[in-house]
């Protein structure tokens, strides 16, 4: 198991300020951010909200309009990426067709000096970690898409960095394959006990890896915390409409049921569903008119979507089974939830 460290040590990395502008676009806008050392710390967020921009910044390939980057303690703003004791995996890989796997998991070992056959050793070691070690001499294209990953990830971590930079590194993989290369890498990381910094717009994968994560927006962090926090406690309505299904209601129809001025959110696996509108009213549960509009099997669960009447168009979680050979569709249902599990926004809607 990885040694506990102590919580007053410098951050891994420390962002303040960071901006970074193209032209009149600012793609970074003013981030301030410390990941911990050790963490598994994803950056989550739509497409062109910023997260390849900070990536590119940490590592070196594109220098800040202003602010601050620490890594250990050290300012690196200004240096080269090979000053910088970070690495990165890229989502093609970019590995060298040419190349044995151990070639090209040496390269980094060979360009910092080290003799062949140290270098050759480390490599062999570095593929092994990775369950490649039976594949040294194969080339790149002998390989699966989810083994080329394997291999880009050995390569980059063979340097003993102090951070590792992952950009959608799985983006390239189908999702049976994804999933399984998710666990392995957090198991990876957790056993090496290196920082990982991960860019994904994939919420799910986001929320079953990481430690904390940071959610984008505009170039800037809506929120940063654990999933269950973002999950649970989304800091806004972005972040609520971003991360899982909300079911965000305003205040206005609240308003009657509450008496608060701000939005609130309730997930769909908390709100249940009678098929009919004879739901019973009773102490600490809303309840509201609606019709279902579609049915979406999901596997473990129905997805059924409600027109409230005097309310939003919401998603239900149904885990139970449908009522059989009636017609759903257009049928007038009741959608209730308890009060508790409100999740209030901050600020005025
Ligand atoms: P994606 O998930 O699509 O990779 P992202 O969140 O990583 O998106 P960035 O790639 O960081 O977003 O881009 C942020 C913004 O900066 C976008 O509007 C993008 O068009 C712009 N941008 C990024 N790199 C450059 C560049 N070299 N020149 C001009 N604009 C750029």
């Amino acid at each position: 198991a990885a040694v506990q460290k102590p919580t007053a040590e410098v951050p891994a990395i420390r962002l303040r300020r960071l901006t970074k502008s193209f032209g009149e676009t600012n793609a970074v806008d003013g981030v301030d951010l410390d990941i911990r050392q050790g963490e598994f710390f994803s950056m989550l967020g739509p497409s062109g909200s910023g997260k390849t921009t900070v990536l590119r910044l940490i590592a070196g390939f594109e220098l800040p309009t202003s602010g601050t980057i620490e890594l250990e303690g050290q300012d690196v703003s200004g240096k080269a990426p090979f000053e910088r004791d970070v690495n990165t995996v890229f989502q093609d890989y970019a590995l060298f067709p040419h190349m044995s796997l151990v070639d090209n998991v040496a390269y980094g070992l060979r360009v910092r000096g080290m003799g062949r056959t140290e270098r050759r050793e480390r490599a062999a070691e570095a593929l092994g970690r990775v369950q490649l070690g039976k594949f040294v001499s194969r080339r790149p294209s002998q390989l699966s898409g989810g083994q080329r990953q394997r291999v880009a990830l050995a390569r980059a971590l063979v340097v003993e960095p102090k951070v590792l930079l992952l950009d959608e590194p799985l983006g390239a993989l189908d999702l049976k394959l994804r999933q399984q290369m998710q666990i392995e890498l957090k198991e990876l990381q957790r056993s090496l006990g290196i920082t990982f910094i991960f860019v994904t717009h994939d919420q799910e994968e986001a929320l079953t890896m990481s430690d904390r994560i940071g959610v984008f927006n505009n170039g800037k962090i809506a929120q940063i915390g654990t999933a269950h926090e973002i999950y649970q406690r989304p800091a806004g309505p972005f972040v609520a409409n971003f991360v899982g299904t909300s079911n965000l209601f305003d205040p206005v129809v609240a308003g009657r049921l509450y008496g608060r001025q701000e939005q609130f959110v309730v997930r769909p696996e908390r709100l249940s569903l009678s098929w009919d509108r004879s739901a019973a009213m009773h102490d600490g549960v809303a309840s509201l008119p609606g019709k279902v509009t579609s049915i979406v099997y999901v596997g473990h669960a129905t997805q059924v979507n409600v027109a409230l009447e005097d309310g939003p168009a919401v998603v239900v979680l149904v885990g139970t089974e449908l009522p059989e050979g009636e017609q759903l569709l257009g049928r007038d249902v009741t959608v209730s939830w308890a009060h508790r599990d409100a999740v209030w926004l901050p600020g005025e809607a």
